[in-house]
């Protein structure tokens, strides 16, 4: 059987190494309780306090006690916009973007239902934050405000001006969140220049396993916990710690520090751009989503005009490259993503958009490779499409 090529690095990452073997002991031998008195929970609380120094050091963070473990990004999203909005007591304002990851999208619209006013702000065909409209959408509202817009996105990598977003939602007066689930390991993050209030990050994205993510919350953020339960992460969320996942993320984070120095980031940007020119030459009819010199490294969106996206991934399955159709969310659903459909991008090509996405665990082997299948799955799919003419 043909090895498998993995480049759908957004969806999931492959677990490091490293951070598997950081975890071990964990399942193991030093498997208690943080909370217990006794020398069991004493085993892990130290490793753990140590984790959140990690975790903090690597994203820029003043203190420890502003990284909170949670289960998943998803979580942390969700504790983030409801625990601020929560502590409000009335009615407020909440201004996130249209192309966000639904685990912010589906906050905001239970939000709304229960009458706060959600603003989505638009993307511009490259698929770049119009900061116009956010200003105006600042300066328009009055009452409490919550801001929860993504670092980079998930489906084209396009990258947003956080820090400038940042600084107008603090100047208006709001609490301001990021998603930065696809920036953190991907762009430099320092909490000490961007001055959000809150940030998100997951461990499945950056090499450690899926179970585990943070919730950055600067000191002195007004919020509510979401999770009600123990006193676990002073109060703010309930549940025993996951031990294990925990020193796995901090571990993850100290391998990303080094690969955003060491020149690994650059190597894929140089693998993605070197799969993008030669799809680019060698496919007809195709275009990429996406502003091409505001992008993560890792992140390739291109459309194959007048073909399917979901067939070409099939057929591309079968010879064992593994992408995606932009959106993981989306996938098995015939609806074009949210993301491409708020750039506008042509109908021709809106079903047609396909998701690459590489990590330090890229090869240049499984590049050319996925040079030589991708025209011939494309020339055969446009073989059969009633939208090409024969
Ligand atoms: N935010 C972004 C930008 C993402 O890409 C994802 C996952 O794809 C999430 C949040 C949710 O992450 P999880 O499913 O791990 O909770």
């Amino acid at each position: 059987m043909q090895p498998l090529i993995y480049l759908d690095n957004n969806a999931t990452t492959r677990p490091a190494p490293e951070v598997i073997e950081a975890m071990m002991p964990y399942f193991t031998e030093s498997w208690g309780n943080p909370s217990s008195m006794h020398a069991f929970g004493g085993n892990v609380a130290r490793p753990v306090a140590q984790a959140r120094e990690s975790v903090a050091a690597f994203l820029g963070a003043e203190r420890p006690e502003e990284i909170l473990f949670e289960g998943c990004a998803t979580e942390a999203d969700n504790h983030a916009i409801f625990g601020v909005t929560s502590a409000w007591g009335q009615p407020g304002t909440i201004i996130t973007s249209r192309v966000e990851h639904p685990a912010v999208l589906g906050p905001c619209l239970r939000l709304k239902e229960q009458g706060h006013n959600v603003i989505e702000i638009g993307v511009n065909a490259e698929g770049l934050f119009d900061l116009e409209a956010y200003a105006a959408a600042l300066e328009a509202t009055p009452g409490p405000k919550l801001v929860s817009v993504m670092w980079a996105n998930n489906e084209t990598g396009v990258i947003f001006p956080i820090q400038r977003i940042a600084e107008l939602g603090k100047a208006a007066g709001a609490t301001v969140h990021t998603d930065a689930v696809q920036a953190a390991g991907k762009l430099p993050i320092d909490l000490r220049s961007v001055p959000v209030d809150l940030l998100t990050i997951a461990g499945h994205k950056m090499h450690a396993p899926k179970g585990i993510g943070v919730l950055y919350v600067r000191r002195g953020t007004r919020m509510k916990p979401f999770v009600l339960g123990g006193h676990q992460e002073r109060g703010r969320r309930g549940g025993t710690e996951n031990v294990p996942y925990i020193i796995g993320m901090a571990k993850a984070c100290e391998l990303a520090s080094t690969a955003l120095t060491d020149g690994s980031e650059k190597q894929i940007a140089q693998l993605r751009d070197k799969l993008e020119a030669g799809l680019l030459a060698t496919c007809p009819d195709s275009r990429v989503n996406g502003c091409r010199t505001n992008r993560v490294p890792n992140t390739l969106n291109i459309s194959f005009e007048y073909i399917e996206g979901e067939s070409v991934l099939y057929h591309l399955s079968d010879r064992g490259i593994c992408a995606s159709s932009g959106s993981a969310c989306a996938a098995g659903s015939l609806e074009p993503s949210h993301v491409i459909r708020a750039m506008g991008v042509p109908f021709t090509a809106v079903h047609g958009s396909i998701r690459f996405s590489l990590s330090r665990y890229t090869t240049e082997a499984e590049i050319d490779s996925t040079l030589r299948h991708v025209p011939e799955v494309v020339a055969e799919m446009r073989a059969l499409s009633p939208f090409v003419k024969h």
